[in-house]
C-alpha cells in the first residue's frame, strides 16, 4: 500500500475491534464503500481526561481510492486532522559510496567516538553506515559482563564496580532503565523514525514505532545494544571495551584534537573525536577541564525518588477502567511552581517516572548513594516511582565551586548530597528513605511493623529508615514540602503517609555544557572535537541523545569528506 492520506485524533473507546476502527475512519471522512482500501497505524495513545471513559486515540495513514483522494483535499472545509502522509525517511548527509574513499584513509582519518551510550551509538552506527568505520571507546563493560556487576552490587553478592555500573558501560546510563524514549525535542520527524527503526532493526519491539510514549524495558535495552554493537561491527566499526580514555591529545598551538591517550598510556591518532560520555564522567569532565576544553557551570535538579502502589497511580489515571487489557501500568507527570516564601522561582516536577518499576542504586562512585528507577517491559512490579526533583540554579551551585562560574561546581554540589546520603543510609550504599507522613512532620522514620500500611521499598541494595533532612539542602526540603500536599490534589494517596522517599537523586541532567559552534558542533575552542550527548549538555533523554550522536555523525562525515 502506498499511504497518501495522514488522519489524526480519530477515537473509539477501548473496546473496538478493527473492523470498527475503519467503519469510524469512513464515517469521520463521510467516504463511500470501497473507497478505504487500506490502512497503516501511524500512533496510538490514550485519552484519560473524562473518565470513565477512556479512549485510544489513533493515527493512521490511509491508503485511499485515488478519487475520493482528491475530492477529500479539495473539500471547501477540509478535515482539520487530515493531511499528505509526510515523507519520513532518513537520508544521510554523506552517502555510503561517497566516502567510500574516505573510508580506506589511514587511522589519522578514522573518527574516535568515546562512551557507548545512547549518544554515542548512534555517532558510531551512522558513521558506519557512511562508510567512516569510527573507532567506539567505552570505559566500561560490555553489557553481559556489565548486567553481571551492576545486578551483583544490588542483591550484595559483588562489591561496587566503579568502571562497570548503572551509569558506565555498554548502553550507558539508560542500558538499566525503563527504556522509555520519550523526548522533548522538536526535531524534523525523520531524526526520532530514525533512531526507533534502528532499535527496532537491533531487537526492539516494533511497536515502539508506533505507540505515543514507547518504553523499552531493561532486559529487552540489553539485547538491543547489543544489535547495535553488531551493527556497527558489520559496517566495518570498532568497540573496545573498559578503554577508559583518560585525556585529549591536542596541538599545543591550535589546541585542536590530534587524538585521544587512554588510561592504560596508549594513545591513538585521529582528528575527529566524539564526546559522548554522558553526565556521570566526572574525573573525564575534571580532566578535559584542566586541558582547556571550554566548559560552563549548568543548571540541573536535584531531589527524592518516591513510590506508591501502582494500583494507586491506575485508580487515579484510570478509574473504573483500571485494568484493561489496552491499557499499560498508568504513568503521571507533576509539576508545582512553588509559591512559598524564599521559594520563588522554584519549581518541583516528577522524573523519570517508572511505571510497576524498581528503585535502583545509580551511582559512579564509591562512599556516595544516588538514586533512580528502572522497569521491565511488561512494568508489573507492585510500586510506581519517580524522582521528585527541584530546579537546581546556578547560585545555589556557587558555594560549592572554586571561584565564579567554575564549571566543576555542580559536581562538588552533587557529591556533597549523594555523601550525606550515604552517611545517612548508614555507610553501606544503603539508601536513606523516610515515609512521606514522617517527612512532612519533620521526624524520622523507623523500620514500619507488620500492622503498617505502608509502601514496601524496592531499592536496591536495601534503605535505612532516617530522616532525609541531612542528605537535602533547604530549598530542596521547603520545596518538596510545599509540592506533596499539591500532588496530593492531583493525585490522592500521593502525599499519604505511606508514601516512601528514598535519596538522593542527583544524576537528572548533566552539571554543566561544553559549548560548540551552532553549525559545525565542534567545540568552540577545540576543533575537531565534536561534544554531545546528556554529558556536554544537549540531551536529556535517551531518545534526545540518540539524535544528537545522529547529528554529530554528519557533521563528522562531513568535516571528513571535505577534508
Ligand atoms: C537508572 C536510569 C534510568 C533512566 N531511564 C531513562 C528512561 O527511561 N528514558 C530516558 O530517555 N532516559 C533515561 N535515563 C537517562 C538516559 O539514560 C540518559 O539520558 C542517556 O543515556 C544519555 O545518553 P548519553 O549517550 O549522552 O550518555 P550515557 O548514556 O551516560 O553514556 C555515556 C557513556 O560514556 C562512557 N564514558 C564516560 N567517560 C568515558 C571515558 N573517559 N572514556 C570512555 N568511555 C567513557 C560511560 O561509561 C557511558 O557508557 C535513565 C538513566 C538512568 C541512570
Amino acid at each position: 500500500m502506498a499511504p497518501v492520506l495522514r488522519l489524526s485524533e480519530l477515537k473509539l473507546p477501548l473496546d473496538h475491534t478493527d473492523a470498527d476502527l475503519e467503519a469510524a475512519v469512513i464515517k469521520r471522512l463521510r467516504l463511500r464503500p470501497g473507497q478505504l482500501r487500506g490502512h497503516r497505524l501511524v500512533k496510538r495513545s490514550v485519552d484519560a481526561r473524562k473518565k470513565p471513559a477512556v479512549a485510544l486515540v489513533y493515527c493512521l495513514d490511509l491508503d485511499l481510492d485515488p478519487a475520493a483522494e482528491t475530492f477529500l483535499l479539495g473539500r471547501k472545509k477540509p478535515d482539520p486532522h487530515l493531511r499528505p502522509t509526510p515523507d519520513e525517511r532518513y537520508r544521510f548527509v554523506v552517502e555510503p559510496g561517497q566516502a567510500g574513499a574516505a573510508s580506506e584513509r589511514p587511522l589519522v582519518e578514522r573518527p574516535v567516538v568515546i562512551g557507548a551510550g545512547p549518544c554515542g551509538y548512534f555517532a558510531a552506527l551512522l558513521l558506519a553506515q557512511m562508510g567512516l568505520r569510527p573507532l567506539l571507546l567505552e570505559r566500561g563493560q560490555p553489557v553481559k559482563q556489565r548486567t553481571t556487576d551492576t545486578f551483583g552490587f544490588w542483591k550484595g553478592t559483588l562489591p561496587f564496580n566503579p568502571e562497570s555500573n548503572a551509569q558506565f558501560g555498554e548502553g550507558g546510563a539508560g542500558t538499566f532503565s525503563d527504556g522509555k524514549l520519550y523526548s522533548q525535542v522538536s526535531e524534523p520527524r525523520a531524526y526520532v523514525r530514525k533512531v526507533l527503526e534502528e532499535l527496532v532493526d537491533a531487537g526492539a519491539n516494533p511497536e515502539i514505532l508506533t505507540l505515543h510514549r514507547p518504553h523499552i524495558g531493561t532486559f529487552k535495552l540489553a539485547t538491543v545494544v547489543r544489535g547495535l554493537r553488531a551493527r556497527i561491527e558489520a559496517l566495518g566499526g570498532e568497540v573496545r571495551f573498559g578503554a577508559r580514555v583518560e585525556r585529549l591529545d591536542l596541538d599545543p598551538t591550535t589546541h585542536a584534537v590530534r587524538g585521544v591517550v587512554l588510561a592504560d598510556g596508549s594513545s591513538l591518532p585521529s582528528h575527529h573525536v566524539v564526546l559522548a560520555m554522558g553526565h556521570s564522567a566526572r574525573d573525564t569532565f575534571a580532566q578535559l577541564h584542566h586541558q582547556g576544553v571550554a566548559m560552563q557551570p549548568k543548571p540541573f535538579a536535584m531531589g527524592v525518588r518516591i513510590e506508591h502502589p501502582q494500583q494507586l497511580i491506575d485508580r487515579a489515571r484510570y478509574g473504573e477502567a483500571t485494568g484493561h487489557p489496552r491499557l499499560g501500568a498508568a504513568e503521571y507527570k507533576l509539576v508545582h511552581h512553588c509559591q512559598g516564601e524564599g521559594l520563588a522561582g522554584r519549581d518541583v516536577y516528577s522524573f523519570c517516572m517508572c511505571p510497576g518499576g524498581l528503585v535502583v542504586g545509580a551511582t559512579s562512585e564509591p562512599g556516595r548513594v544516588v538514586t533512580n528507577g528502572m522497569s521491565q517491559h511488561s512494568r508489573n512490579e507492585r510500586n510506581a516511582n519517580s524522582g521528585i526533583v527541584v530546579n537546581v540554579t546556578l547560585d545555589d551551585l556557587a558555594p560549592y565551586g572554586s571561584g565564579p562560574g567554575d564549571p566543576l561546581a555542580g559536581v562538588a554540589f552533587q557529591r556533597h548530597w549523594e555523601e550525606r546520603a550515604f552517611e545517612a543510609g548508614g555507610g553501606s550504599f544503603q539508601a536513606p528513605a523516610q515515609f512521606v507522613g514522617d517527612f512532612l512532620a519533620g521526624q524520622p522514620s523507623a523500620q514500619p511493623g507488620t500492622e503498617t500500611v505502608a509502601v514496601a521499598p524496592s531499592y536496591q541494595p536495601g534503605v535505612h529508615y532516617a530522616s532525609l533532612e541531612p542528605c537535602l539542602p533547604a530549598f530542596v526540603l521547603e520545596a518538596l514540602k510545599e509540592a506533596l500536599p499539591a500532588f496530593e490534589k492531583r493525585i490522592p494517596g500521593f502525599a499519604g503517609k505511606g508514601a516512601l522517599l528514598t535519596g538522593v537523586e542527583t544524576r537528572t541532567s548533566s552539571p554543566l555544557r561544553i559549548p560548540r559552534n551552532a553549525k559545525t558542533l565542534e567545540c568552540t575552542n577545540t576543533p575537531g572535537l565534536y561534544p554531545g550527548g546528556e554529558g556536554a549538555g544537549y540531551a536529556g533523554g535517551i531518545l534526545s541523545a540518540a539524535i544528537d550522536g545522529i547529528k554529530l555523525a554528519e557533521q563528522v562525515a562531513l568535516a571528513i569528506t571535505r577534508s
